[in-house]
Formats: C-alpha cells, structure tokens, sequence
C-alpha cells in the first residue's frame, strides 16, 4: 500500500497511503479503501460542493480548490475515508489514480481487481458467506455507479 503514498506524495509511507491493509481477525487481511459509494454519503456532507461523483465511471473525488478543510466528509463516510492532506489543510481521498490505479499494478498477488460494481457485490457476498478468508481473496473495488 506504500505505493499509493508514492504516487500521491513521492514517499513510501504507509501512514500518508489513501488505502490500508488491516489483519482479518477471521484470517487473512482486510484492505479498507474508497468505495466510491453508488450515494456518497461523503459528498452528501460536504458544504463546499467539493465532491463529485462522475456518472460515467462511478469515481468519487474531491475538488481541492472547493475543499474548505471542515472535514465534515471523514465524519460522515462509514469507513473514515477521507484524510488530511500532509501539508495541506484540505482532504485527499482515493481518486483511482484518475483511471490507472497504481495499488493494482503492484500487487504481486492480484489480490485487488477494478471491477464493476455488480461484480464487486458479488465478490463481497461470497467472501462474507465464507468462516474464514483466505489472505488472497480478490478484492472488489467498484467503479460503475
Ligand atoms: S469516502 Fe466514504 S462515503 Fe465517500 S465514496 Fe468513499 S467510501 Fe463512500
Ligand atoms: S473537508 Fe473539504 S471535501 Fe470534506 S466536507 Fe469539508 S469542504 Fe467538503
Ligand atoms: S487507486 Fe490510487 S489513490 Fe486509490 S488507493 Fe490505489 S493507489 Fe491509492
């Protein structure tokens, strides 16, 4: 996940990384990012209008030019995603790397996919209805809204 920080920041810091991978207390790890939300409850939240939603490819982002750094957006996400840019006082998020998601790239196990949002639903419910998640299993980000 480090990758992500070096994209965004020019670092490989896992703290500064916009996607985090956490142990499974099942087995195996979880990794918690962005899931650009068919209803962002993220963008709902916000006052400035800074977050929007492309309906062509179901990406959420924030415009850092409207960002007023209230971080209503982190308080209103269900998974605290959004986060204070290092230097900044606005937020970042995962923005799919404007279309080319480098955590993908690297990872040597294909363990993360970009799929549509059926698919990734699908993914999820047959990891949920498993005892135990194996380390490996794909895990889906949905882009379609
Ligand atoms: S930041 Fe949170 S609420 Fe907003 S799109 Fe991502 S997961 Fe959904
Ligand atoms: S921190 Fe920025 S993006 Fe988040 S709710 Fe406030 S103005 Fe909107
Ligand atoms: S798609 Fe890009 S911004 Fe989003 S978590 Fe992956 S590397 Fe980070």
């Amino acid at each position: 996940m480090t990758a992500c920080s070096f994209k965004k920041y020019g670092t490989y810091n896992y703290n500064l990384s916009l996607c985090k991978v956490l142990e499974d207390p099942r087995g195996g790890f979880v990794r918690v990012h962005c899931h650009h939300c068919r209803d962002p409850m993220c963008k709902a939240a916000c006052p400035a209008g800074a977050i929007r939603k492309d309906e062509a490819t179901g990406t959420v982002t924030i415009d850092q030019m409207l960002c007023v750094g209230c971080k209503a957006c982190t308080y209103a996400c269900p998974i605290a995603i959004p986060q204070m840019g290092r230097g900044l006082k606005i937020m970042v998020k995962c923005d799919l790397c404007k279309g080319d998601p480098e955590c993908i790239k690297v990872c040597s196990s294909r363990a993360i996919k970009l799929v549509p949002r059926e698919e990734a639903e699908r993914l999820v419910g047959d990891m949920a209805a498993r005892p135990f998640a194996p380390a490996t299993a794909p895990v889906g980000q949905a882009v379609k809204p």
